[in-house]
């Protein structure tokens, strides 16, 4: 065989298995202009700042409300559509709201939050979706494999951490962060196994973004059960991301 034809087994090699990652995961890639590439990297890293504490609060806001539009124009020039909350979808493949911790939404408690403080925040503005993982292996302890997390809604990823380990101070653990300009809010899952999303990737509901974990300072502790940490943030008119509830909204969602 010549150089050349091994050159070319190599290529198709080479395809093949790319094809073969891309189907690892049911959401679609999008192309990313080389004008925008840089914008949800940015966004990143500003969340990263925040999160760290190296940023002040006005300065931080100030960056919020430049980058946000900006998102906003990208994820409809990218497929991004309004979808109503009628058609939003449960966040963890499986399960449903039968398996949200607390009473009657309870788990919701708002006091002394804020975004810009980071991994110091005050209060927990979020529910928590549990799973069933006994032995706290990340796996479902019915079908002994990972458990999707779901987008709830559409949105673009505008922030992720995909790396963590015991060591780390992070709250959060391996997190996503969407924004979804429909709704006008932010969606934060956090505690994940893996994430499967990244940066400017655009979502609709039911794409698989994560699985279930026990990432996070707290939520990898024996006395924390394995759960999904789910919170909304809304966009006030000044584009400043404050807690919302939306527990009323998840006991209504169709599951997948
Ligand atoms: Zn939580």
């Amino acid at each position: 065989m010549n150089k050349f034809a091994i050159a070319i087994i190599l290529l198709i090699l080479g395809c093949s298995s790319n094809e073969a990652k891309k189907n690892e995961t049911n959401y679609t890639p999008k192309v990313k202009t080389s004008v925008t590439a840089n914008l949800c990297g940015d966004y990143n890293s500003l969340n990263n700042k925040i999160r760290d504490g190296l940023i002040k609060k006005d300065e931080a806001l100030k960056q919020v409300q430049t980058l946000l539009p900006q998102l906003k124009v990208y994820f409809y020039k990218n497929g991004g559509k309004d979808i109503a909350k009628s058609n939003w979808i449960f966040p963890i493949q499986g399960y449903n709201s039968k398996s949200i911790g607390g009473t009657n939404g309870s788990g919701y408690i708002t006091t002394g939050y804020d975004y810009f403080d980071g991994n110091k925040h005050k209060g927990h503005p979020a529910q928590d979706i549990f799973i069933a993982d006994r032995n706290q292996d990340c796996l479902s302890d019915v079908t002994k494999k990972p458990v999707n997390v779901l987008s709830m809604t559409g949105g673009i990823v505008i922030a992720t951490e995909t790396t963590w380990d015991t060591t780390s101070v992070l709250r959060g653990g391996k997190y996503i962060w969407i924004y979804d300009p429909s709704s006008n809010s932010f969606f934060y899952y956090a505690h994940n196994n893996k994430v499967l999303v990244h940066p400017c990737d655009i979502v609709k509901p039911g794409d698989t973004i994560a699985t279930v974990g026990r990432s996070g300072l707290n939520a990898f502790k024996k006395r924390s059960p394995t759960h999904l940490h789910l919170m909304q943030l809304k966009l006030d008119d000044t584009n400043y991301p404050k807690p919302i509830d939306c527990y009323k909204d998840l006991i209504l969602l169709k599951g997948m």
